[in-house]
């Protein structure tokens, strides 16, 4: 998986969720297939920080078994930083706990959110592409 795809609504409902949660960090997870998704699923930051951001476990469970029950896979893990920076901060690599996603990070600029694609492991991170595009007939 080298890349991520999200449909126009679906990075609607993502930086909605990222609107909601300002001045905190949010979060949640995608969830879909071979970088194609097909779920986004925010979780309560219980941290409620402007810094950093941990996923209420409940939630997290609860989602983790909507994606199961769907036949998807937990592809990437979403969160903002409000403040910045545009990638991943030396708190999230010290944090990181799962290999195998993309990691997503938002962040705001000049009023709009954008956002890129990181692939992580506990001491650095390489980007790679996410594209918004509508989903393949
Ligand atoms: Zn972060």
């Amino acid at each position: 998986m080298e890349s991520l795809t999200l449909s126009p609504s679906q990075w609607e409902t993502l930086f909605r969720h990222l609107e909601d949660c300002l001045p905190e960090e949010g979060c949640g997870l995608l969830g879909g297939l071979e970088g194609r998704v097909q779920a986004v699923l925010p979780v309560t930051n219980e941290l409620h920080s402007a810094v950093r951001f941990r996923m209420l476990p409940q939630e997290q469970l609860e989602n983790f078994i909507r994606l199961e029950e769907q036949g998807l896979e937990l592809i990437g893990i979403f969160h903002s930083h409000p403040n910045g920076p545009p990638h991943p901060s030396g708190t999230d690599l010290a944090e990181f706990t799962y290999p195998g996603v993309i990691y997503v990070i938002c962040w705001r600029e000049n009023g709009s959110w954008k956002l890129k694609g990181f692939w992580m492991d506990g001491k650095t991170y390489r980007e790679v592409p996410v594209n918004i595009s509508a989903a393949a007939a």
